[in-house]
């Protein structure tokens, strides 16, 4: 006789199907994903390195965007938030960092079936397979993946997940000054004579620019804020000065355009344009930084570099590096990514974003299917999906996650169905090439 065993078998796939989500960054994107996972009933985990949500987008709040209300709020996350009366803030007009995380990030968080699975204070250092490096074949996809995290109080442990949305932007994650792309030579001797992007020039940070010369390094947004607000801060108190250093020849990224329907951005452009023909901003340009120092006495700052063949040093108080971020890898190690070789984005992505040849926020709808990596579950998606591109916009990251967490659910008619309707944005830059990219 044979014995038949009854018991029922749990499959690799059967524990998979147990677990929550993981997702990394409680920023706009990531809490967009948490909102389609609600929507789903798909069981979820977010963690968030800082204290609240939001948290980068509150280390430059003080800066206005130059989306409208209209185009920063994610579908399914509006729908959560109507449900408990929640209104969109006015449609039309730009709020500042702060505002965004204030009247919609923070609510978003706060709503209970998104902050009970949330852990705030908690990095995630490190994203695995359970048992399994990245060489190891068999067996991999019904495999769950293991997170190692570290909280603020410096403990680590692993948590496992039958999925990864990594929405952890990069703006922890600054480029460095140096035009080699490696960390700048005598860096250690001038780091506290330097600010991250976005200082708060007119508030927190004015003390560190008043009465002082101030160096931008940097061609984008980010660098043109930061000139408008040193210009006024030259304005109101005396000996204060602004120099806007760049490696191209040209800052073409943030010149105005009549093509940009985002207006506020076009006006940052003429305004720094403006405020570079009456003299209040130096620009040198064709600058490649390779080395820094202190000057004589140590007071100073000296930037070495080449330009137009020569080496030559550029003196200042205070340098602001508006140079741009990249996207952290370094916790995916073990991850089997597949990354364009140039922007360090998505493969199927890059194409439709490298700014050596596209140089707006324009881009073709897309979803899990260029997102997809060799590693069945895990997608990037957000800021950092963008690898080093700059162009990113939120209203692409949220159809991102529905595309991303239509999949998850196995709803593949949902997820190959990617609209997206964007701003036509005519803003040029050339980016990380010498190219003249522009979108139209
Ligand atoms: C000054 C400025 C203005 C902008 N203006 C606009 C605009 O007008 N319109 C527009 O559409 N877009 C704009 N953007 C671009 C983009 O929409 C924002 O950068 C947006 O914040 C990106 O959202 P995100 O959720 O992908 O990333 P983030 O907002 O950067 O959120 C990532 C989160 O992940 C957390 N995190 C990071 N690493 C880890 C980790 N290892 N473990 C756990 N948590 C982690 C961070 O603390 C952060 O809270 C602007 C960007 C900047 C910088």
């Amino acid at each position: 006789m044979t014995l038949i065993d009854l018991t029922p078998r749990v499959t690799e796939n059967d524990r998979l199907s147990t677990l929550p989500v993981a997702i990394i960054g409680a920023g706009p994107i990531g809490l967009a994903a948490a909102a389609h996972l609600v929507e789903r009933g798909i069981d979820f985990l977010l963690f968030e390195s800082g204290g609240r949500a939001g948290a980068s987008v509150r280390a430059w709040g003080h800066t206005r965007l130059f989306s409208p209300w209209k185009h920063l709020v994610d579908p399914a996350s509006r729908r959560l938030l109507e449900a408990r009366g929640w209104e969109l803030p006015e449609p039309e007009r730009a709020p500042t960092g702060t505002e965004l995380v204030e009247r919609y990030v923070a609510p978003l968080a706060e709503l209970d079936e998104i902050a009970s699975r949330t852990r705030l204070g908690v990095q995630v250092v490190a994203v695995t397979r359970e048992g399994m490096d990245r060489t190891r074949t068999r067996g991999r996809a019904t495999t769950p993946f293991a997170l190692r995290i570290r909280t603020t109080d410096g403990d680590v442990e692993e948590v496992i997940a039958r999925a990864v949305i990594d929405a952890s932007g990069t703006y922890l994650s600054p480029n460095p000054l140096s035009s080699s792309g490696l960390e700048l030579l005598g860096m250690s001797d001038i780091a506290d004579a330097v600010s991250p992007a976005l200082p708060d020039v007119l508030g927190r940070d004015r003390t560190r620019f008043s009465g002082r010369r101030t160096t931008v390094v940097g061609a984008g947004h980010s660098a043109a804020n930061t000139l408008l607000a040193l210009v006024e801060l030259v304005r109101q108190e005396p000996g204060t000065s602004v120099a806007w250093l760049i490696r191209n020849a040209q800052a073409v990224r943030v010149s105005s355009s009549a093509d940009d329907e985002l207006a506020d951005r076009a006006r940052l452009g003429s305004r720094v344009d403006q405020a570079v023909a009456d003299g209040v901003i130096t620009v040198i340009d064709g600058f490649e930084i390779i080395r820094a120092r202190r000057g004589p006495g140590g007071e100073r700052v000296e930037l070495v570099g080449h330009r137009d063949g020569e080496l030559v040093t550029h003196v200042t108080d205070v340098v602001v590096n508006a140079t741009g971020f990249r996207p952290d890898l370094d916790m995916l190690r073990e991850i089997r990514l597949e990354l364009d070789e140039i922007v360090e984005a998505p493969k199927r992505l890059a194409p439709l974003i490298d700014p050596n040849v596209h140089s707006c926020g324009t881009v073709e709808p897309h979803g899990f299917s260029e997102l997809t990596h060799p590693e069945k579950g895990f997608f990037i998606v957000g800021m950092k999906s963008y690898g080093r591109a700059p162009t990113f916009l939120l209203a692409t990251g949220y159809e991102q996650v529905r595309s991303v967490t239509a999949w998850l659910a196995g709803d593949l008619t949902s997820a190959s169905q990617v609209e997206l309707t964007l701003p036509a944005t005519g803003v040029c830059s050339t980016g990380l090439g010498d190219g003249d990219g522009c979108c139209s």
